[in-house]
């Protein structure tokens, strides 16, 4: 059997009627930019997360570098966050001139470790970036507790959380504001790039909403030094489609994780924690295990499709050598590196590929003795 590690086809198949129609739509009105489909997805997706303003962007990254730079970040100011993310983290504080300063994860949640935070405030300190890595949340309230009494702002990366909550508080609403990607392969993703700025503060969501349009109002007044970083019409027409799916789409893929980790049991591997109800969408199902390439390669020739995320933690980047950090800095994110695999997981996987992916990582183990 062939699985792949993500199957947007089989998901198109299922909304073609809607995305096509609401997609001719767009063509037919020949509104391209911030037309009435971005208007309505910002309100829909707003109620959707039970936050104040939601502006869509051009992509995730461009999300976090304009609630960075609303805030007022910049040079001679530290950002924290985690060293086990995507690249666009860290990127978007070096982007305004402020330094990426690293803390370690958790080694169950694989988010930022509350207890190591404190020891990594300076008087520089401006913000937080707690990132809900693969889904999952991060510690939010003992996150925020410290960034109160220190009076640091928190700017929570959801980019592959969408619809994750905490005791029914949707992730991305906990901080200053919260930025989300709609990149295709994300749990909510469009046909192309996309992302979104969510917050509850009137002002700082003017701000945004200046920034991400030359720092305008009204056209052709310029009061800020801006960017063009708009959600694109045509995205937020398929966006509309997809986010009346997102609930059903991700307890899906809750129930599959549920599933791979039942089938899984006992093995000599770390299985993701699926915190309590609700607290992980499970944008990705990730293992570690110490036996990582061998697994890779003998599912690859069962058939099964699998990914890294990610190989190399943020402070060993090639790009972040200046900031002087070295092997064996932060332990935890450097092992989840060394020994993370992802499995197939979309909502459209069948029971019996669930079974055939789990079925596959027990004889490996088996056949090893284990
Ligand atoms: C995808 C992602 C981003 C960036 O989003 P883009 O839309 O690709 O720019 C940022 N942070 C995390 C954790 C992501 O997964």
């Amino acid at each position: 059997m062939n699985i792949p590690f993500l199957d947007l086809k089989a998901q198109y198949q299922t909304i073609r009627q809607q995305v096509l129609r609401s997609v001719e739509q767009v063509l037919e009105s020949c509104e391209f930019i911030l037309g009435p489909n971005v208007s309505a997805f910002e309100q829909e997706i707003a109620k959707y997360l039970g936050v104040k303003h939601a502006i869509g962007v051009g992509n995730g990254t461009d999300a976090l570098v304009l609630i960075l730079d609303a805030l007022g970040i910049g040079p001679g100011d530290e950002v924290i966050t985690t060293p086990y993310t995507f690249f666009a983290t860290a990127e978007c504080v070096s982007r305004l001139g402020a330094k990426p300063v690293f803390v370690d994860i958790d080694p169950t949640t694989l988010t930022i470790d509350p207890k190591k935070l404190k020891q990594a405030i300076t008087t520089r300190t401006k913000a937080v970036i707690p990132v809900h890595i693969f889904g999952r949340a991060a510690e939010m309230s003992a996150i925020m507790d410290i960034a109160n009494r220190h009076g640091l702002f928190v700017v929570e990366d959801a980019c592959q959380s969408m619809g994750a909550e905490i005791e029914g508080k949707k992730l991305g609403t906990f901080g200053n504001a919260g930025a989300f990607s709609f990149f295709p392969t994300k749990n909510l993703g469009a046909y192309g790039d996309g992302g979104l700025v969510v917050t509850d503060d009137d002002e700082l969501a003017e701000r945004v909403r200046m920034l991400r349009a030359h720092g305008s109002k009204v056209k052709y007044h310029n009061e800020l030094i801006g960017y063009n970083s708009r959600l694109d019409e045509m995205q937020a027409a398929v966006l509309r489609v997809k986010l009346r799916y997102l609930n059903e789409w991700n307890s899906r893929r809750r129930q599959i994780a549920l599933e791979y980790n039942k089938l899984l049991k006992d093995l000599p591997l770390q299985l993701p924690d699926p915190g309590d109800k609700g607290e992980h969408v499970f944008h990705l199902y990730t293992i570690l295990t110490d036996n990582r390439e061998e697994l890779r390669v003998y599912l690859k020739s069962r058939g099964v499709e699998t990914g890294v995320y990610y190989p190399t933690p943020l402070h060993l980047q090639p790009a972040y050598a200046d900031l002087g950090y070295r092997k064996g800095d932060f332990p935890v994110s450097e092992s989840a590196c060394e020994r993370n695999l992802s499995l197939p997981m979309y909502p459209e996987l069948t029971d019996e590929q669930i079974h055939y992916v789990a079925q596959a990582v027990r004889v490996f183990f088996e056949e090893r003795g284990a």
